[in-house]
């Protein structure tokens, strides 16, 4: 059978947005199509009491809640923030564990307090001396537990390890040796399997896709999944999967609507007013330097995984690549595409609500949306809502839709349906009037 996860998520003690519900995330999960879910922040003493009191365990390793009468299922994750200094500056990499039962849980947590982790926020923080702290650290935890897995989180974000913040260069560089045993890295709504698949060490590691939400909304949980094809669901079966590479697919949010596609900075930032400067690859300054605030920019991922690339690629033959096979489908959230259809700005809308809920009565869930064929869609949908909604969710399966601008410095991509948007020449400094900027030889600035 064919089961969608998503493995990363947050509960209010993580910081950020509000508080989580798993009552709410649930029913999310039926609208979404999402079939397994992580419980998020499972180490935080009071999350995880709390988890303790309304779980209960259905099958090995995955659980549900107490009265649910429904097939959806939770398995206990969490992510840590190991951070160690290299090259005299802090390297902050965040990491996901997941875990196949309390117990294994209350082990690893002793462990880690025993290391000097402060277990006060969701997301806590292991401080490491340099590689090889990191690989002791995290063996040991490994040997806790066979079904224990660890996996680098969101890769290419400024908090991954392949992240543009003091960067490194091979995963080594950061995890040691232990990085020898990861069987996979999650991709983050930043990077595609079409990006990853550029890095030559993760030519045999299996990409997982998770939402990392932090809310239960429609437009959050699964945003992106992995679909896994299990005989039954156990948290073994899937950790199974994950270690022997057989993803069936994953379902990607679109790298260009990810915060950090792009170089730039964002406008509102520190001496920045309403400017922003937004550059691709071949048009960011040499110097990296911003040309409104005079600051080091924020290098988005498309530049970094090309970085990534020239330094892998020295040390390796590129025709003895060989390379797994990765499926996966693009995807824009259904109420996204339903707010651009209507030309509202918000997604919080009660008439969007109503449509979306229209389709999803129709089709089922919206990961039928993505793996259903065309004709099949197309079908269900005619008559059920306007014609040009129909046209649009068609378009994006096709492909045929871009981000202008796309994503940078911490701010999503805006949709736009119909066309691709060739993000290979932006060059945007968009500018302030009352603002000075440094321009370089090639660059025009807009008003
Ligand atoms: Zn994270
Ligand atoms: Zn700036």
């Amino acid at each position: 059978m064919v089961i969608n996860t998503d493995l990363h998520s947050h509960s209010g003690y993580a910081g950020g947005v509000g508080t989580i519900s798993l009552e709410n995330i649930e029913k999310t999960m039926t609208l979404k199509g999402i079939d397994i879910f992580g419980t998020g922040d499972c180490l935080h003493p009071k999350w995880n009491k709390h988890l303790k009191n309304i779980l209960i365990e259905k099958e090995n390793g995955l659980f549900s809640l107490k009265n649910s009468e429904t097939d959806k299922r939770f398995l206990l994750q969490t992510e840590i923030i190991i951070t160690v200094d290299i090259k005299n500056a802090r390297k902050i990499v965040h990491t996901l564990i997941f875990f196949p039962s309390f117990e294994c849980v209350d082990k690893v947590t002793k462990c880690l307090e025993s290391y000097g982790m402060k277990n006060t926020v969701g997301r806590p923080f292991l401080k490491c001396n340099n590689n090889i702290d990191v690989s002791n650290k995290l063996e040991k935890i490994l040997n806790l537990d066979d079904l224990i897995e660890i996996v680098p989180a969101h890769i290419m974000t400024p908090q991954g390890v392949f992240g543009s913040n003091n960067p490194v260069y091979s995963m080594k560089e950061f995890y040691g040796n232990v990085s020898d045993r990861f069987k996979a890295v999650e991709t983050g709504l930043s990077a595609d399997p079409n990006i990853l698949n550029m890095i030559p060490e993760l030519d045999n590691i299996s990409l997982i896709s998770n939402s990392d939400t932090h809310s239960a909304a429609l437009n959050r949980v699964g945003r992106e999944f992995t679909s896994f094809d299990i005989n039954k669901p156990s948290y073994d079966s899937i950790i199974n999967c994950i270690r022997n590479r057989k993803i069936l697919k994953t379902a990607e949010f679109n790298p260009e609507e990810g915060k950090f596609f792009l170089t730039g900075h964002r406008a509102g930032k520190k001496d920045h007013n309403d400017s922003y400067c937004v550059f691709s690859p071949k048009n960011t300054p040499p110097t990296k330097i911003c040309p409104i605030c005079n600051k080091s920019l924020t290098i988005g991922v498309l530049e970094q995984v090309k970085k990534i690339f020239d330094m892998q690629i020295k040390n390796i033959n590129p025709e003895d690549r060989t390379q797994l096979k990765r499926d996966f489908v693009s995807t824009v959230p259904l109420i996204e595409i339903i707010a651009y259809t209507l030309g509202i700005k918000t997604v919080l809308s009660p008439k969007i609500n109503s449509i979306y809920r229209d389709i999803i009565k129709t089709i089922g869930d919206e990961s039928k949306l993505w793996f259903n064929s065309k004709s099949d869609i197309q079908k269900r949908l005619s008559g059920v809502v306007d014609d040009i909604l129909i046209s649009n969710i068609i378009q994006v399966k096709d492909g045929c839709f871009g981000f202008s601008p796309p994503g940078f410095d911490g701010t999503y991509g805006d949709l736009v349906i119909g066309k691709k948007i060739d993000f290979n020449n932006i060059n945007t400094i968009f500018c302030n009037p009352n603002q000075t900027v440094n321009i370089e030889n090639n660059q025009k600035k807009l008003y």
